[in-house]
């Protein structure tokens, strides 16, 4: 049999390997910008155009390349950064794999320009696909500028891959976040198409912080310093009141590299444990400090994962030195890290007054007692309140109107349990409407045929889903208008995020106005959406969208729709009042798609007598 293995030719590997390495535009920024920090620079350019597809530049000032290592740059594995397998765990510089420029080179159309110190002239370079087409001597400054055109012009599926420029754009602002925040003593210089979107100047970490997410952050942040034989814990928390209900600016920093662990986010926010809700998360910009020989550095490049040989002792530190930069800074009362947690007030309770226990005797009560004939169908209840007096109103969802507008909007919630009471409402399930919640989570009812268990955060995401839609068809959509304006602050990019999607919360009800890189004035609210709620909801529209974009979203009102309906829903642990589950069984009755919620979830399953028969037998 003849011989059927080959080695692949070099630019086919390098394509292959590219793959791995170059996932989009954002790759290349960190890779380029990487090196530049590599090679000593002290201040770096990033000109991006059309979100990096047309054009991803970084220029630095860095100690540059010879004509010979210029040409060699480009080559697989060639790197200046290890020698020998040990030089692997003493690695203090971000690459080490010598493969970031020869996977770049294999997909984009790349001009290089280099000089190191103490030369005359420098190296002009352009490689197409792995193809060298010039390298000439060239008048440059110092440093390097590699210029990276058209990528995956020669792999079309990769390149239709690509998400729309502004997607595009924010995975790149994302890394020069990273990139940035890791090296306060370098300046940096961010423009995309033309304009200028950050100037960094070299400071130290508190400002850059300022500098990257805006004047807001100076009061927020509160220092973290702790020095220890296994690390060094530096960097800064947010206060525990700006926790927000996004991820928002979460950052870890190992020697200087970003990286992404669970496990570590999860001991900053047990160090919030009572402090914020745990629906929230917690802001953090932590630098750690360890011996390069401590952590598996052996990973792959684009990964932002590392494994510490001592994953225990670093969550056990990182942990307690949090509560401590919380305590000092008199964010926590206490500064006691071993007293007993169970003695802690839970969040809840933590601003909540004392109230007097009492005992309400119910003089109505008999459990033998015929209650109040039912009128009214399943699909047209009401629960008007009319006779809102005493014990009365126990009953108020028995005195069914047919033919009055339902109103879910004005949803009232009750803190605390409702009484047995609802249990002995009605004898009469066929002709009335029963319902009563199951588990602060379903709701039940009945119908003819036997019982309906509804998910209540379901079926209220579906009515509000189907009310902003309905607003955003009519156009015309009906906000309330804030007797005071509202002012929220915003980093530069959810600003951006804000202006693309812009039209589309207007078409839903805001009224409002971008005044400034990071401020936004809102003078009105679509009617669904309580004035109280209008920063937490903004803000939750943001982070979705920045998620959700990834997405197939076919419209924006629709996500917006899906978004504010998820936002605004009733949860699950939320007690419904008698009143509440019926408009709520009435409105979800009434949507065009009642069975399944805007994401597609079954909304409620029926019980027949049947199904229950079977049981007993
Ligand atoms: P690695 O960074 O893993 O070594 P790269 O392919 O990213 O691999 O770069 C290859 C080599 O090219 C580097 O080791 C470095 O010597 C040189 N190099 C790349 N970019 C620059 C730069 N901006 N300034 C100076 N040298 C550079
Ligand atoms: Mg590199």
């Amino acid at each position: 049999m003849a011989d059927i293995i080959r080695l692949l030719p070099d630019h086919v590997a390098n394509q292959i390997a590219a793959g791995e390495v170059v996932q989009r535009p954002a790759s290349v920024v960190k890779e380029l910008m990487e090196n530049a920090i590599d090679a000593g620079a002290t201040s770096i350019k990033l000109i991006i155009k059309d979100g990096g597809k047309v054009l991803v530049q970084v220029v630095d000032n860095g100690k540059g390349m010879s004509e010979t290592d210029a040409r060699l740059s480009f080559e697989r594995h060639a790197t200046s950064k290890i020698q020998s397998a040990e030089d692997l765990f003493q690695l203090n510089t971000k690459g080490f794999r010598g493969e970031a420029l020869a996977s770049i080179a294999a997909i984009a159309h790349v001009e290089m320009h280099t000089k190191p110190e103490n030369v005359e002239m420098g190296t002009h370079l352009r490689i197409e696909g792995s193809k060298i087409i010039f390298q000439e001597v060239a008048v440059t400054p110092l440093g390097t500028s590699i210029a990276v055109k058209n990528l995956f012009f020669n792999i079309p599926a990769r390149r239709n891959f690509l998400k729309s420029n502004q997607v595009e754009l924010r995975h790149i602002t994302d890394e020069f976040h990273r990139v940035a925040l890791a090296h306060p003593s370098i300046g940096f210089h961010f423009y995309n198409n033309g304009s200028e979107l950050f100037n960094l100047p070299v400071t130290n970490l508190r400002q850059r912080i300022v500098h990257v997410f805006g004047g807001r952050f100076n009061e927020k942040l509160v220092p973290v310093a702790e020095e220890t034989q296994v690390v060094k814990i530096s960097g800064f928390l947010c206060k525990p009141e700006f926790a927000k209900k996004s991820r928002g600016e979460q950052f870890f920093f190992v020697n200087n590299r970003f990286i992404k662990s669970a496990y570590l986010n999860h001991a900053v926010v047990s160090a919030f444990e009572g402090l914020i809700k745990n629906t929230n998360h917690p802001g953090y910009f932590l630098y750690l400090d360890v011996d390069p020989k401590s952590i598996d550095i052996n990973i792959h490049p684009t990964k932002t994962e590392i494994k510490f040989d001592d994953e225990h002792t670093v969550y056990a530190i990182l942990r307690s030195t949090l509560k401590h930069s919380l305590g000092q800074f008199n964010v926590v009362p206490a500064l006691d890290f071993e007293h007993d947690k169970n003695l802690e007030t839970p969040y809840n309770y933590q601003n909540k007054e004392v109230t007097q226990p009492h005992v309400v005797v119910d003089a109505g009560f008999n459990p033998f007692a015929e209650s109040a004939q039912q009128k009214g169908s399943f699909s047209k209840p009401s629960y008007q309140k009319e006779n809102t007096k005493g014990w009365e109103n126990m009953y108020v969802g028995l005195e069914s109107k047919v033919g009055k507008e339902t109103n879910f909007d004005n949803l009232t919630f009750e803190s605390d349990v409702i009484t047995g009471a609802i249990f002995k409402e009605k004898e009469e399930p066929e002709t009335g409407v029963v319902t009563f919640q199951l588990r602060r989570k379903y709701i039940v009812t009945t119908i003819k045929s036997g019982m309906v268990v509804i998910d209540q955060t379901r079926a209220h995401q579906r009515i509000l889903y189907e009310k902003f839609l309905k607003n955003a068809t009519i156009k015309d959509a009906v906000s309330q208008q804030l007797l005071f304006p509202l002012s929220l602050s915003f980093s530069k990019n959810d600003i951006s995020i804000i202006k693309e999607i812009e039209e589309n919360l207007i078409g839903l009800g805001f009224v409002m106005n971008i005044v400034d890189q990071d401020k936004v004035e809102i003078t009105g609210l679509p009617l669904l959406v309580p004035d109280t709620e209008a920063s937490m909801v903004l803000e939750q529209i943001v982070a979705d969208y920045h998620m959700e974009i990834e997405g197939d979203s076919f419209s924006q009102t629709d996500v917006l729709a899906k978004n504010l309906s998820k936002t605004l829903s009733v949860k699950t642990g939320m007690v419904l009042d008698i009143e509440s589950q019926q408009a709520l069984v009435n409105d979800l009755f009434a949507c065009k798609e009642s069975r399944v919620s805007p994401f597609n979830k079954p909304i409620y399953i029926t019980i027949t007598e049947n199904d229950i028969d079977k049981k007993f037998i």
